[in-house]
């Protein structure tokens, strides 16, 4: 199934402000809201969908990365996997998300998802992945190991006593406007709601252990150096059965030998002697993906840039490719036998060997490409 677009979703623009999202969101958030709507699956699914759409666009990270990668960036059910937003997940935002709206907050004060039943999110685990160019440019799907914490077997739960199981606390404070309820997580149980009864003796507080853990990550082409990927449900589980964090995969580009990447272009110095340069040759240079053969032409100056088309990287949004720039340098010999020295000093004074204007123009051209 492919998913709407996240803009469209919230019915913005691409450029919406924060608070314009927050304004969208709470719009579709009320309209479609199960109280309003029960037993609706349809309005269940909308309501859903307008959550995990605000959830990424309102975070700068998130929506960075979808603006660039689209769903696959931010963990959608394409490429990397992930479960999606459950009504759990979506409950224990709003008290985050709207805690500072007094309509809102009373629109959902009926307490759903408040109770018992809140859950907790993992934490999130970075790891590195090393890549090389053509990796890069081609996409890649790359095994990685890493250590995570899961939910250990055999942990036992019982409920909390300090909040009865609730999860959270309620507190009367005094105020100049008068007395103000709050609610906050319960100090015990961090919101479970439940205690651990027991677990086994390697578990750590939260009945968690460490696990070596495999995944196979699909990278696409076209992404770089300091790019971060981010795998839903990926990172360590939660306490109590809560949800796994995200995976954080930075990427790191391993350098080429003789290629630089500038952007999605790619740069080779093509080193020329002198008489290749003047008669012209047919050269093999390294690219991406394997060798290819360039012609240079008689009379071809250093300084000149060829481009082998579509030889750089693809636009990691799946629009457009970089090229291939071959630099030509050309070699000036430091060493000279005298035999070479009595050629070059016949040459000197040769009229096809002193610079002409036709020469200099086309430096003033490269002056302005670069
Ligand atoms: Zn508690």
């Amino acid at each position: 199934m492919s998913k709407r677009d996240y803009y469209d979703i919230l019915g913005v623009a691409k450029n919406a402000s924060p608070e314009e999202l927050k304004k969208a969101y709470r719009k579709l958030a009320i309209k479609f809201h199960p109280d309003k709507n029960p037993d609706d699956k349809e309005a269940e699914e909308k309501f859903k969908e307008a959550a995990e759409a605000y959830d990424v666009l309102n975070n700068e990270e998130k929506r960075r990365k979808y603006d660039q990668f689209g769903h696959a960036g931010v963990g959608g059910n394409s490429g990397f996997g992930g479960g999606g937003f459950s009504m759990d997940d979506i409950f224990s935002q709003f008290g985050d998300v709207f805690g500072d709206d007094s309509v809102f907050g009373s629109f959902f004060g009926g307490g759903r998802g408040r109770g018992g039943s809140r859950r907790t999110v993992g934490s999130n685990i970075r790891i590195k992945l090393k890549l090389t160019l053509a990796e890069m440019r081609s996409g890649v799907e790359k095994k990685v190991k890493y250590r995570r914490m899961v939910q250990a077997e055999g942990v036992t739960y019982g409920t909390c006593k300090h909040c009865g199981g609730s999860g959270v606390v309620k507190q009367i404070t005094n105020t100049f406007l008068g007395q103000m309820a709050t609610q906050s997580a319960c100090p015990v149980c961090q919101g479970l709601g439940k205690v651990i009864e027991s677990k086994p003796k390697d578990a750590n507080e939260h009945g968690l252990i460490a696990q070596e853990f495999e995944t196979s990550l699909k990278i696409p082409g076209g992404v770089a150096e300091g790019m971060q990927l981010s795998i839903n449900g990926k990172g360590n589980d939660g306490p109590g059965g809560g949800s796994a964090g995200d995976l954080i995969v930075l990427v790191e580009e391993i350098p080429h030998e003789e290629l630089v990447r500038e952007g999605n272009n790619v740069h080779f110095n093509l080193w020329l002697s002198f008489p290749e340069a003047a008669l012209g040759a047919s050269i093999e240079v390294p690219t991406l993906d394997g060798k290819a053969k360039i012609k240079i032409e008689p009379g071809t100056p250093a300084g000149k840039v060829l481009r082998l088309k579509g030889k750089g990287f693809p636009e990691v949004n799946g629009y457009g490719t970089g090229d291939q720039l071959v630099i030509i340098n050309v070699f000036v010999p430091s060493k000279l036998s005298s035999e070479e020295k009595d050629i070059l000093l016949n040459l000197q004074d040769s009229k096809n060997f002193k610079p002409d204007e036709k020469g200099r123009s086309f430096l003033d051209r490269m002056k302005d490409l670069f």
